[in-house]
């Protein structure tokens, strides 16, 4: 029989799937690594397992114990998909600006989930990681997975999805784009593939233009669960532990109507549905595209579906209250720029 016993032997081993509609005018190939294939229905399923791992190793996770986590979601749906399939709690602080199909999920997964403001800085008691660490504390049995801090999120990519990549692409890749939300997907991808090929792949970031990641003045975006927002009262924007700045040889700056028209033309053009964060490293890949040639060969990880934002991303009505309504009769082809 070709079975498997567990959905955690699903984590990882994602396709690559070459884009050839939105590409239309590069002269580099540009292929997408599709993580909505786990089994968690993200990226996140990879540091997910392999932080429950650890935990279990250590000793910091027993049976009946409870996973506490900060999450915008993703982070959440992996952890809950694991939690599930060997046994233990679930209690996530997620953000308001997470989608409501992202917080469904946790729910459908049995977690329980609690619903942080978006706009208090981060010392305040009720911000999403106060409010984890908090729940951690009071929980008997409680493990707070802490993936800004994990050192076990960047590492996972760099066990998995960069060798992936490379073994894909039979070292072929050249330049390889990702979002940076807790930093642990380009650090850990990023440092395997420029150490596989001797320091020749190019790790460019595709970033929110008002993230603080990329220089921007850190004003709200749109997108989720990528970029660095600074809240007016923040004492000081300090990176993540998951986040190697080094690591990323330069950004892409991407206003928040590129990257939702990008991931509505995916799902249009390419008849890949996938989330707005997609959107983003789609169009940071076809703005570093536009300067390559013919041997150059572009990998963009595209980290979840677009199932999660139904009821964002891809409904009119939200776009137009967000004043981005894609102009009437406007051609999905996109052929006009950002
Ligand atoms: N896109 C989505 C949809 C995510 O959930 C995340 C992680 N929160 C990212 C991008 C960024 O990945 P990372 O945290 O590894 O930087």
């Amino acid at each position: 029989m070709s079975v498997h016993e567990s959905p955690l032997d699903l984590v990882g081993g994602t396709p690559l799937v070459r884009l050839r509609r939105v590409t239309g005018g590069l002269d580099c190939a540009v292929y997408a690594k599709l993580e909505s294939a786990n089994p968690g229905g993200g990226a996140k399923d990879r540091i997910a397992a392999a932080m429950v791992d650890d935990a279990e190793e250590r000793g910091l996770l027993r049976p009946g114990g409870t996973i506490v986590e900060a999450t915008s979601g993703n982070t959440g749906a992996g952890l809950a998909m694991v939690a599930a399939a060997r046994g233990y709690r679930c209690v996530f602080a997620i953000p308001e600006k997470s989608s409501r199909e992202k917080v469904a999920v946790l729910r459908a997964f049995g977690a329980d989930v609690v619903v942080c403001p978006s706009g208090v800085p981060p010392q305040d008691p009720a911000h999403v990681r106060a409010t984890a660490v908090r729940l951690a504390e009071e929980i008997p049995g409680a493990w707070l997975a802490d993936q800004y801090n994990n050192p076990r999120n960047p590492e996972a990519h760099y066990r998995t999805t960069g060798p992936e990549i490379w073994k894909q692409t039979r070292g072929r890749i050249t330049h390889f784009v990702a979002g940076v939300g807790t930093g642990g997907t380009i650090t850990g991808t990023g440092r395997f593939l420029k150490e596989a090929s001797g320091g020749a792949v190019t790790v460019v970031g595709a970033d929110p233009e008002a993230s603080v990641y990329s220089g921007g003045d850190g004003r709200p975006y749109l997108v989720e669960s990528i970029g660095h927002f600074r809240h007016p009262d923040a004492a000081e924007d300090r990176w993540p532990e998951s986040y190697d700045p080094a690591v990323v040889d330069r950004f892409e700056r991407i206003p928040d109507r590129e990257s939702l028209r990008t991931a509505r033309r995916l799902a249009r053009e390419e008849g890949l549905l996938v989330g707005g964060s997609s959107g983003t490293a789609v169009a940071g890949a076809l703005r570093l595209g536009a300067g390559l040639g013919p041997d150059d060969l572009v990998v963009v990880l595209l980290p979840d579906s677009g199932h999660l934002y139904l009821s964002k991303v891809f409904d009119d009505g939200w776009l137009a209250e967000q004043g981005l309504a894609e102009p009437a009769g406007a051609e999905p082809a996109g052929a006009e720029g950002p």
